[in-house]
């Protein structure tokens, strides 16, 4: 006897510019198929593929340079560090039990985990070619801000917090390139004047880039 398993692929966090192209493109498809002649809907169509698939096109390139730089000794000088930064997960903490009263239930504690990765330049020495080589290094440094919520000002005090720990003074350089998604949190006045205002007055130069909205760091089409 045969079984046939059917697994449910289900994907809950597609772009919803990309999936618009997907459906445009499959119009477009039914249209001529079917010779629907109208040049006018045909070409609107096609402008607005261009518009969407040219969202995917940054999205791509925004990948391209991250991982350039996160790889490749020769993309970040010496002054330089690329600062990953993102949100890992929310934390509840408190009595975990099958049994609780109601007090125990509400006394559970929050909070959110901020993950920095931080790359930059080292050197060693290679035994084989018997000379120094330049290699990125990295990082990974979490810190747990005292809430859920995740703001702003959150970020503002946890990134205050990494640049006073001694791990980060001892790799720390004066030009960061830091990438983060489009979340509220980091694309608002008071995360780029924090960035780009404060640090500057600390002599820190700071490239601020967003991976592309909707696909972060991990580029993936359907179309
Ligand atoms: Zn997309």
């Amino acid at each position: 006897m045969f079984f046939r398993l059917v697994f449910n692929f289900k994907r809950t966090d597609l772009c919803h510019y990309c999936e618009t192209s997907l459906k445009l493109k499959n119009e477009l498809s039914e249209m001529k198929k079917a010779e629907y002649l109208d040049e006018e809907k045909e070409n609107n169509i096609i402008e607005k593929i261009k518009c969407i698939d040219y969202h995917y096109e940054i999205a791509l390139r925004q990948k391209e340079i991250y991982n350039a730089y996160r790889t490749n000794p020769e993309m970040l000088t010496e002054d330089q560090i690329l600062i990953d930064i993102d949100y890992k997960q929310k934390i509840y903490y408190g009595k975990i039990s099958p049994r609780q009263i109601t007090s125990e239930f509400y006394s559970y504690g929050s909070c959110s985990c901020l993950g920095f990765g931080i790359y930059y330049v080292d050197s060693r020495f290679n035994n084989t070619t018997k000379q120094i080589e330049r290699f990125v290094n990295c990082y990974n440094i979490n810190i747990l801000c005292d809430d859920t919520s995740q703001t702003a000002a959150d970020f503002i005090n946890a990134f205050r917090h990494l640049r006073n720990l001694d791990l980060f003074k001892k790799i720390e350089k004066k030009k960061y390139i830091i990438f983060t998604d489009t979340a509220k949190q980091f694309r608002c006045a008071e995360v780029c004047h924090y960035l780009l205002v404060e640090l500057y007055k600390e002599n820190i130069q700071v490239s601020f880039n967003f991976f592309g909205e909707y696909h972060g760091k991990v580029i993936e089409k359907f179309c």
